[in-house]
């Protein structure tokens, strides 16, 4: 199903994120893969709209993001949508790897431009390909039959001067064929709501999906933040720093905080809810059973 029609759905949709492992041999793949597809069958339960795949920087994950996406389709009888960026490819190869995805009964594709490769510090276009992605989104959507997401940020992107402007970058993907919007993660739901406010002004008509992270360790909150770039609510912040060497506490803090901000969401009408679950089912199920609501009442499926 295409993301338009999964999110006319009038329950919202769940959905989640996960990555291919890392990997050095065939024989350690199989295994991390089997873990990944044991962990998402744990998921699979609360009936996600799809299950979206990451593409790693600089491509390095190609094939794998491949991979993973048909087992998911094949394994977990669940639809995939795989993520693909700009970054290092031709229109040629963009259009052989597209159309993989649609021969294989792919219906859905996460359009990105990608970050600059390590030590690079502006994105520079590949020779006869893209630089942003409303580019991509374009020439997927002449090229193929397939149902196109794209990213947006809430706390505007790193590299952007301002959230008014980056908003009017986020339209071009719109008006160039994206069906849907999925959030940068984000802990300060006014953030969410007044990124929607201003796409609606400016003429964004197409879902826009909150991307949520439960915090479950507080070693990932610098990661998190310095990745994201996503401030910190500071009586969130404090909580997390004056419990820093409990990781129960943490893990409740997080877990807390998560049902917290999913529930306002929730509350507030969003069209679903898309969770970074870095391959561990663990967090997201604990916040789907604290929201206690019976999955028949969130599947856009
Ligand atoms: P764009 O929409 O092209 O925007 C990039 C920058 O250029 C922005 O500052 C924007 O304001 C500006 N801009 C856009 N269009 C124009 C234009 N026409 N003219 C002038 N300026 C413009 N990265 C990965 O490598 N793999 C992944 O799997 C991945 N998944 C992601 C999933 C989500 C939900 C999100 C939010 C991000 C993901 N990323 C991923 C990170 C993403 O690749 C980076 O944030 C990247 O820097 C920007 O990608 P984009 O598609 O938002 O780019």
């Amino acid at each position: 199903m295409k993301l338009k029609k999964i999110y006319n759905s009038k329950k919202p949709v769940m959905s989640f994120e996960i990555f291919p492992p890392k990997t050095k041999t065939p024989g350690e793949k199989e295994s991390k893969m089997q873990v990944l597809l044991n962990e998402l069958s744990l998921l699979s339960k609360y009936n996600p709209a799809f299950i979206s795949v990451t593409y790693g920087a600089g491509g390095s994950t190609r094939e794998n993001t491949f991979d993973l996406v048909l087992r998911v389709k094949n394994k977990l009888n669940i639809q995939p949508m795989p993520h693909f960026t700009c970054v290092g490819s031709s229109r040629d190869e963009i259009l052989q790897y597209i159309k993989k995805f649609e021969s294989n009964e792919i219906h859905n594709i996460l359009a990105l431009r990608g970050d600059p490769p390590k030590g690079q510090e502006n994105f520079i276009k590949p020779s006869d390909g893209f630089e942003y992605a409303n580019e991509l989104v374009e020439f997927i959507k002449t090229n193929t039959t397939l149902g196109i997401g794209v990213a947006g940020y809430p706390e505007c992107h790193p590299g952007c001067c301002s959230i008014e402007v980056d908003i009017q970058n986020l339209k071009r993907k719109v008006d160039s064929g994206a069906e849907a919007v999925i959030t940068q993660l984000f802990y300060d739901n006014q953030c969410y709501f007044n990124f929607v406010e201003k796409a609606r002004l400016q003429g964004i008509n197409v879902p826009i999906i909150p991307g949520i992270l439960p915090i479950t360790s507080y070693n990932q909150l610098d990661k998190i933040v310095a990745l994201s770039g996503c401030a910190l609510p500071i009586e969130f912040k404090d909580n997390l720093e004056k419990n820093k060497d409990n990781p129960e506490m943490i893990q409740a803090i997080g877990l807390d905080f998560a049902v917290a901000q999913c529930g306002e969401l929730l509350e507030n009408g969003v069209p679903g809810i898309h969770f970074y679950t870095l391959n561990r089912a663990f967090a997201v199920k604990n916040v789907l059973d604290k929201l206690e609501i019976n999955k028949n009442e969130y599947t856009g499926v």
